[in-house]
């Protein structure tokens, strides 16, 4: 069974000029699963997860995170929230740890305590104290997941955490949601990759040039049943 929503739109439209880049949008994502956003490049992905973030204004429409009207109620919201949205950056002379320790000085010092953990819980345990510059692609998106856990978010949004990755790697990152989801965590990916998503995810949204195309199960969506996942928590 699928938990409450964690993400919530209706009517959500974004136009840059005359450009429309996310039409009217109705969807949401399922707590408590691996959901994947996936779309072809310029679908709108990235504009849609800027918005849900409110790093972007929307042009008209509502969002609700974590139950929470956004961006009315954008601190609450966030407070629940850990987001990558583009390549992880760390100081480069600094070790893992040391990066870490950095991040939970200025956003949370309640989690100084949980650093060993936290590196451990992204597979960095071994390689914590050696620089920051060291790392990999892969290593530092891991890093950057730690740095989210530092505030023990309910929801993870990542977009494309699997881009550029090698196959080791996105084997790593999959690994990595899979266990966050089952910890209780909620994570939604963005992908350009069906592969991608239909290995890592539980449930999926392919957008298209702004518009909802389909949703749910893979097997839904396969099936045609596709309307199942979306709108199902409508009274
Ligand atoms: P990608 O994976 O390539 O980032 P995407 O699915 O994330 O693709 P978006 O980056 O959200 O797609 O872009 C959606 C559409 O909005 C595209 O047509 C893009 O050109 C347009 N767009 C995005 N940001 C802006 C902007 N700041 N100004 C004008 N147009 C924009």
């Amino acid at each position: 069974a699928q938990g409450q929503a964690v993400i919530q739109t209706a009517g959500l439209t974004k136009r840059f000029g005359d450009r429309v880049a996310i039409a009217p949008l109705d969807f949401q994502v399922p707590g408590g699963c691996a959901f994947g956003l996936l779309g072809p490049n310029g679908a709108g992905k990235t504009t849609l997860i800027r918005m849900v973030l409110g790093l972007i204004p929307a042009t008209s429409g509502e969002i609700t995170l974590l139950g929470h009207q956004m961006p009315a109620s954008r601190a609450a919201a966030l407070a629940g929230v850990g987001a990558i949205v583009e390549e992880p950056r760390f100081h480069p002379y600094l070790t893992g740890r040391e990066n870490l320790r950095v991040a939970a000085a200025v956003r949370n010092r309640g989690a100084n305590g949980r650093i060993d953990a936290v590196l451990g819980r992204v597979g960095l345990s071994d390689r914590a104290d050696d620089k920051a510059g060291s790392y990999s692609l892969g290593m530092r998106q891991r890093l950057g997941i730690g740095r989210c856990l530092l505030s023990d978010p309910r929801l993870l949004i990542l977009d494309e955490p699997m881009n550029g990755l090698d196959p080791a790697g996105i084997q790593e990152m999959r690994g990595m949601i899979r266990s966050l989801v089952d910890e209780g965590r909620s994570v939604m990916i963005s992908s350009h990759l069906l592969d991608e998503v239909e290995k890592t995810c539980d449930a999926l949204a392919i957008i298209d040039r702004g518009e909802l195309i389909a949703a749910g199960t893979m097997s839904e969506i396969a099936s045609g049943t596709n309307d199942v996942l979306v709108g199902s928590d409508d009274p």
